[in-house]
């Protein structure tokens, strides 16, 4: 509550696999509900029409189909940014791994390590070529490719609500689904948000704080989703030349004015590691990254030190 009559509405969600929060600041307390309210339906039609286990969804009539199938506009927005960026990261960022994902079972119960032959057979015919939008058809390059959004959609389905709390006339607002987020104006009264970054591999202690508006800060880290065998650390980010998660870095942080190409980037980053990432990065300069490599190391684009506090 601001000492200026202003409201702060925030509420939580499960959604998405994660849990949202979204916060609204303004003069209107029932303006700033209702936009809330209708941000997260918003983001719930998304999930809807991308999730892989929701029956009926753009992505699970795909990965069934034999034969091209027609998506929804949105979800052809979806793909061919992820496209595009599977081709600039000569597929180290890829919407096929749908068998691979399932295969490690990184989502469910019993996540296990498997056997080589069947992350070989996994890996066969996926790929930046396997997949062609021919909006509003999709083609698959065979039958059993299985499609996975995981990467990306969560950055569409914040960058949705965000414009409907802009549409709705409200200036001040914060969306997060689980550590990714976008911000709308600052945090009212000229102060800007500040967003601690997570460490990787010491939960206590913040790697940095940012301090941005208006812009989207979006997290890829290998201690986000994983599972232990024999020791050994196995998260949910792939390489899809391996079938193993990849091993380049602990985490990524992009920021950049859409949350859609935040959170595409930050996983093809996270895959590529900062030797080849930076390159690709280059390819948008709207865009800035901390990249922490395997041992720890910082790696940084040119500007990013400006959003650091
Ligand atoms: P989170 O969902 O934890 O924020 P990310 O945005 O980094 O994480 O995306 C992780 C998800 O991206 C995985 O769960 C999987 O669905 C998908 N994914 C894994 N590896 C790749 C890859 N190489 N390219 C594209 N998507 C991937
Ligand atoms: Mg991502």
């Amino acid at each position: 509550m601001g000492g200026d009559g202003s409201s702060e509405v925030r509420r939580s969600r499960l959604l998405l696999g994660t849990v949202v929060e979204i916060t609204a600041l303004g003069p209107d307390r029932s303006l700033l509900e209702g936009a809330v309210s209708d941000a997260f339906a918003e983001m719930e039609r998304i999930e809807q029409l991308m999730s892989p286990h929701i029956e009926g969804s753009d992505v699970a009539r795909l990965s069934k189909a034999e034969t091209p199938q027609p998506v929804s506009p949105e979800t052809a927005t979806v793909l061919r940014l992820g496209l595009h960026l599977a081709a600039q990261s000569d597929g180290a960022f890829d919407l096929t791994l749908g068998r691979l994902k399932e295969l490690w079972g990184i989502e469910g119960e019993n996540p296990q390590v498997p056997d080589s032959h069947s992350v070989e057979d996994a890996l066969r015919g996926i790929g930046p070529q396997a997949l062609r939008l021919e909006a509003p058809l999709v083609v698959k390059s065979s039958p059993e490719l299985q499609i996975d959004l995981g990467g990306i959609a969560k950055g569409y389905a914040i960058d949705r609500a965000i414009f409907l709390l802009a549409d709705a006339g409200i200036e001040f607002a914060s969306v997060n689904a689980g550590g990714d987020m976008r911000l709308l104006g600052d945090r009212g009264g000229k102060r800007p948000w500040r967003i601690g970054i997570q460490h990787p591999r010491d939960p206590q202690r913040l790697l940095t704080t940012l301090e941005v508006e208006d812009v989207s800060v979006v997290t890829s880290g290998d201690y986000e989703r994983y599972f232990e065998q024999e020791g050994r650390r196995y998260h949910h980010l792939f390489d899809p030349r391996t079938g193993y998660p990849a091993t380049a870095c602990q985490s990524v942080t992009v920021v950049a004015p859409s949350a859609m190409l935040a959170d595409a980037l930050a996983t093809a980053l996270f895959v590529l590691g900062p030797e080849q990432g930076i390159p690709l990065l280059q390819l948008y300069p709207e865009a800035e990254a901390l990249i922490v490599d395997s041992s720890g190391k910082e790696h940084q684009s040119a500007n990013f030190a400006e959003y650091r506090l």
